[in-house]
């Protein structure tokens, strides 16, 4: 068993995000202000539904909700979203000897939808980070604040990259992150719009929302 507690990181944002490096927070507004669209919720759904709206430059009145996986916090949609955790880990670097055992020179992106499925990939800096559901559900529709993930899930995906990779059992668990994912009553995903309101919302995507939500914001303008 590796404990996270040695490794350079558990929690927090992920590490990608941390690789990149952490932007500097805005200032808050200075006072209130006035808009044409107010998008409650600056995830990808959010930030592709603002960057599709000022490319068509509407002249619109609408408020889009795009709060996913804490919609459930929000007065009166405590049953719109069940909130679901997710968590992966990335080892260290691995070393050309551990590479050359494993293959997997095209970086594909790989993933196996058995009941404890997993996701996984060959980073840049020649890590493997893995993911899976770890803890899914917190009693109560409690969500992640802070990304720290229990030394049980690191174990367990653990074990499944080494059942992969045989390669990898001596590897260092470098970083353990957790995030929030929203799922709804029929799993699958919606945007919606009601005109009577001007409120508009999109999401429900149950953990594979990176390239839906680009969907998500194209088809929020164009409604
Ligand atoms: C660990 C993990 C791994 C994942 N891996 C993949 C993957 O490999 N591929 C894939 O396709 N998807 C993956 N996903 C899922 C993907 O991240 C989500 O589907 C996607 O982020 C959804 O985007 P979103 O903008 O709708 O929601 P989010 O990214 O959750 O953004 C919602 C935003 O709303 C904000 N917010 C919430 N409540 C309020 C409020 N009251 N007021 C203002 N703001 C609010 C939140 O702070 C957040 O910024 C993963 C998710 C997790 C957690």
């Amino acid at each position: 068993m590796t404990d996270v507690r040695h490794a350079a990181r558990n929690g927090d944002v992920s590490f990608w995000w941390n690789q990149l490096g952490r932007p500097v927070p805005r200032a808050p507004l200075a006072g209130s202000t006035r808009a044409d669209v107010v998008i409650v919720g600056a995830g990808y759904t959010g930030l592709w539904t603002a960057y599709y709206l000022k490319k068509a430059a509407p002249q619109l009145r609408i408020v889009v909700r795009a709060t996913e996986g804490f919609t459930a916090g929000l007065r009166g949609l405590h049953r719109t979203s069940l909130p679901m955790n997710s968590s992966l880990i990335a080892t260290e670097p691995l070393a050309a000897s551990v590479w050359a055992s494993i293959g997997w020179s095209g970086r594909e992106t790989l993933g196996d939808m058995v009941h404890a499925y997993m996701y996984a990939q060959r980073t840049s800096d020649d890590r493997i980070a893995i993911g899976g559901r770890g803890v899914p559900y917190r009693f109560g529709s409690k969500t992640d604040a802070d990304g720290q993930t229990p030394q049980a899930t690191v174990d367990a995906l653990r074990d499944i990259l080494v059942s992969f990779f045989p390669a990898t059992k001596s590897a260092r668990i470098d970083h353990a992150w957790s995030g929030v994912l929203g799922v709804p009553r029929d799993w699958a995903a919606t945007v919606g719009l009601d005109p009577q309101t001007g409120l508009a919302w999109a999401g429900g995507y149950v953990g594979t929302g990176v390239a839906t939500t680009n969907l998500a914001g194209r088809t929020l303008t164009g409604i």
